[in-house]
Parts: C-alpha cells; sequence; structure tokens
C-alpha cells in the first residue's frame, strides 16, 4: 500500500502549545482585564467580510490591499476577504447595527488576522490581535484614553522598559493633502536616487516612502517636506491637547516626525509603540485617528479611533509566565477504588480546587508520575476511598474541604 503523506501546515501558521501557548493566553487575559479596567466592551465578529469592507477602506494602494490579502469567491459567487485587520470590521459591524446609539463606543477585540506576507520571526500569514477602538468620539481626549490604556496594557504585561511611544500627527484632511503634494513634488525632484519600491509609490502613496527602509530613500526622506509646515491651526490645536493630555496622564512619547503608519484612513494623531527587541519587526502596537473611515464606508461622518497590538510579538517579548500548578493530583493506588476516585476528582474540581488523577500504568509507578506533575498536594485513594495526602499543599481550601471527607 503507498505510503501515506502527512500534509503539511500552511506557511506561515502556527501550531501553540505549553510555553508558546501560555505566553499567548497571558497576553489575551491581561489585555481582558485592562480593558474592562477603562470601561470597553468586547465585541466576537467575523473572520471573513465582503472584500469591499477593506478594499474601500485601507486604500487600493496600500500593500494590505494591494498585495497581502487572503480573497477568493465563495460558492455563490460573492468576493470574501480573511480579516487582515480589525478596524474596518468593526466599522463596518457599527454601520450594520445601528450602534451610532451607543457612541461614542468603546470596544476591544482579539483574534486572528491573515495576510499573505514573508513569513519570519514576529510575521506569520495567520497572526492575531488585540485591539482597542473608540467611535463616534472627536475630541483629542479619546486619543489620550486609548494611549494611556495601551500604556498600561505594557506595563502590566512587564515590557515598558525598552519600548517607546513615537507619536506623530498627520493633520486634518486639508493639511495632509497639501503635505502629501509637496512631498510628491519633492520626491520627483530626487526621482534618481529612490528605490524602485519608492518609485512605484511616489503618485499613490508617497506618504509611505518616509518610512521606507532602504538606505538611499532614507536620506532623501530625511530631507523631505516635514507635516509641521502644512498644519492648519486646529490640527496643531489638535496633536497639542494629544500631547498635554499624556504629559497629565504622565505617558512618555517621543515625536517621530516621519510616522505615516501604512493605511490611507489616517487623521490626525498616529502612533507606534515600539522595540529595539524583536529586530526587523520593532512595532509591537500601532493606531491613530480615522476620521474618515466609516464615511468611506458610505455611513456617516464619525470620528474615531484605535490601535492594535501583535499577540505573538507581545508574547515573545515578555517573561515566561508562571505554569498553572494543580491543587491537587489523586492517585490510584488500587484499581478497585476507581469510582472512589472518580467522585473525588467531581467534587474537588466542584470546589473550585484544580485536580487531576492519576489512575492508569503500573500502580507501582503512579505516585512517582504524579510528583512528574508537581501538584501542590498528592491525594492517595484505594479501594476504600480517600485515605491520606502527601506533599502537603498551602492551599487552605484544600485542606477545608479535605475536613469534609472525614
Ligand atoms: P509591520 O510594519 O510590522 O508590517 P503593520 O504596520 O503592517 O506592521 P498594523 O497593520 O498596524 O501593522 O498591525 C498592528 C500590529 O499587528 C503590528 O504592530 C504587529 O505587532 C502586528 N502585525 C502586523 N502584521 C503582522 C504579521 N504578519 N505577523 C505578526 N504580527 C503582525
Ligand atoms: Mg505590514
Amino acid at each position: 500500500m503507498a505510503k501515506i503523506q502527512t500534509p503539511q501546515p500552511v506557511r506561515g501558521t502556527q501550531d501553540m502549545y505549553g510555553e508558546t501557548e501560555e505566553r499567548f493566553a497571558h497576553v489575551v487575559s491581561t489585555f481582558e482585564r485592562v480593558r474592562r479596567l477603562y470601561g470597553f466592551k468586547g465585541l466576537q465578529l467575523p473572520v471573513i467580510e465582503p472584500t469591499a469592507v477593506f478594499a474601500r477602506s485601507l486604500g487600493e494602494a496600500t500593500d494590505v490591499v494591494s498585495k497581502e490579502m487572503y480573497t477568493f469567491e465563495d460558492r455563490g459567487g460573492d468576493s470574501i476577504t480573511l480579516r487582515p485587520e480589525f478596524t474596518a470590521g468593526i466599522a463596518r459591524a457599527y454601520l450594520t447595527n445601528g450602534w451610532q446609539q451607543h457612541a461614542p463606543m468603546k470596544v476591544t477585540a482579539h483574534g486572528p488576522l491573515f495576510r499573505y506576507e514573508r513569513p519570519q520571526k514576529g510575521r506569520y500569514r495567520q497572526f492575531h490581535q488585540i485591539d482597542a477602538e473608540i467611535i463616534g468620539a472627536a475630541e483629542p481626549a479619546a486619543d489620550v484614553e486609548l494611549l494611556v490604556m495601551a500604556d498600561q496594557l505594557l506595563h502590566e504585561l512587564g515590557i515598558k522598559e525598552g519600548v517607546t511611544l513615537e507619536l506623530n500627527t498627520l493633520g486634518d484632511a486639508a493639511s495632509r493633502d497639501a503635505w502629501r503634494a509637496a512631498l510628491i513634488t519633492y520626491f520627483n525632484d530626487h526621482r534618481q536616487v529612490l528605490s524602485e519600491d519608492s518609485l512605484s509609490r511616489l503618485e499613490k502613496n508617497p506618504l509611505r516612502i518616509l518610512d521606507s527602509k532602504d538606505p538611499d530613500d532614507r536620506g532623501v526622506a530625511h530631507a523631505a517636506p516635514k507635516i509641521d509646515e502644512f498644519l492648519s491651526g486646529e490640527a496643531q490645536d489638535f496633536f497639542g491637547a494629544v500631547t498635554a493630555g499624556l504629559d497629565a496622564a504622565g505617558v512618555a512619547w517621543t515625536r517621530n516626525a516621519k510616522l505615516v503608519r501604512g493605511l490611507d484612513y489616517y487623521r490626525h494623531t498616529a502612533f507606534e509603540f515600539t522595540t529595539d527587541r524583536l529586530g526587523a519587526q520593532g512595532t509591537v502596537l500601532g493606531g491613530g485617528r480615522y476620521d474618515g473611515l466609516i464615511e468611506n464606508l458610505g455611513g456617516p461622518a464619525t470620528p474615531a479611533v484605535g490601535w492594535a497590538a501583535g499577540i505573538e510579538r507581545l508574547a515573545m517579548l515578555i517573561d515566561e509566565p508562571s505554569v498553572h500548578q494543580l491543587d491537587a493530583m489523586i492517585v490510584l493506588e488500587n484499581d478497585d477504588g476507581l469510582h472512589h476516585a472518580i467522585a473525588l476528582l467531581k467534587k474537588l474540581r466542584l470546589a473550585g480546587i484544580s485536580a487531576d488523577m492519576i489512575a492508569t500504568g503500573s500502580p507501582k509507578k503512579r505516585y512517582d508520575k504524579a510528583v512528574r506533575h508537581d501538584p501542590a498536594a498528592i491525594l492517595r485513594v484505594n479501594e476504600n476511598g480517600y485515605y491520606g495526602l502527601s506533599a502537603e499543599g498551602e492551599n487552605p481550601r484544600l485542606l477545608e474541604f479535605l475536613k469534609t471527607l472525614a
């Protein structure tokens, strides 16, 4: 018979178990705790959306839309895309469900996202984000609220050291358009030194040239016109209110006038928390204000601001989470006591005591097996039921519980 080939996993996907999964879960549970502290509600949204949700909002010329989306026709002939980010889907849901009544709406989401990228450390084709948004809030205090929450999250994850908040403003639509036009003129004057990639971006997405990694581009980008020359008074005031709010909350930031973010929908505030501890994949959390996005999806003008962070990248930065030790491990010393063990196990767990049992293999070796699991306490069970405790733990709840057995 021909040998059956085991299918390989899809390139750029990960199977997580053990420490990798513990790290991942710790990031998510910390995020869930912190977002509740700030009064954000959770959302559960589809992984698949109509392609137009992303194509219309992120911008056709962006990397995500032009080359990274997983788009396919479903059996009914509709164009479907696996979500490459959260924001556009959340905006779509906001309109679909008439959530305007809840504005300003403070919401979070987390889950898998899909981008066809070249897999490497910290970069996958299925990756995961935590995401936070405030929809329907025009005031700079909303930007501040989100940044203070991000800062506290990084603090609670223990990775504030070595992570920097880089902040910029892209101005309002008029400031941004004037700056964009000036950048096109400037880069056109320096065509001869620009990289191939940047030349192709010049007309459609000139802002992206500013954060090009190409050494030749960097020199030209450094001397490019700065957004500050084009900011309207209103845009300046907005940015001033954001930075003053951060200072009031004691959140450290640095200005990065070349920070633009990859998507078309950003206005005013743009930011990234970056680190040099992850090599080339140095951005752990990024976001900004996207006042134009909901209009691009056919909705009413709706100011909004948000951020997203890669769970895998955060998980790589944190210290190894402590392993969850079981409160109790039952050792079944004689197979005739199996039903006593099953009943005891059920009672322990009902009492909120984490427990498992070793009831297979040679009875002589079961005790050693239990010790290897390193539980807080080991309960011995034989044909007469529970009869004693070894490796006594410190868990007062367990000791109370054992008294009830006597
Ligand atoms: P990058 O410049 O690293 O490609 P990005 O600007 O495309 O990031 P965003 O779309 O802003 O990233 O997503 C926010 C965060 O999601 C990033 O800062 C990063 O932590 C994470 N992220 C983005 N793409 C990936 C990926 N392919 N694999 C793992 N994490 C990712
Ligand atoms: Mg990217």
